[in-house]
């Protein structure tokens, strides 16, 4: 089975946490835990770097978001990298500060990668 660990930015505090993933089809993943970590230690883990595809799905245990529990996320249109969703329609990419509007629900089928950081 294969585990990877993607990193999502906090639309609270800005701080990047990390949600860890379970393969357990082709398309189909689990977030099955979330742990804070501190961004440097993310790089060097090369966290960043993790290629997810497919369906990203929470399992009940999952816990959510550390810093402010939610469990949905956005995919930026423009960097491609995850920000905490907490309902808004109107929310800034935490990452590269895009402005995304409409929004309307937050996706759960995307592809993440990251290495330009
Ligand atoms: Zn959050
Ligand atoms: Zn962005």
């Amino acid at each position: 089975m294969k585990a990877s660990v993607i990193l999502i930015r906090c639309s609270r505090n800005k701080s990047v946490f990390g949600a860890r993933t379970q393969q357990m089809n082709d398309d189909d993943w689990w977030r099955t835990w979330a742990f804070a970590i501190d961004e440097d230690r993310a790089n060097r883990e090369g966290y960043d770097l993790e290629t997810v595809k497919g369906n990203l799905y929470c399992t009940d245990e999952y816990p959510g978001c550390p810093y402010c529990g939610t469990k949905s996320f956005v995919q930026c249109n423009k960097c491609g990298k995850l920000t905490c969703w907490n309902g808004e329609t109107i929310l800034d990419c935490q990452w590269c500060g895009n402005h995304m509007d409409n929004i309307v629900e937050a996706s759960d089928k995307f592809t993440v990668s990251g290495g330009d950081v």
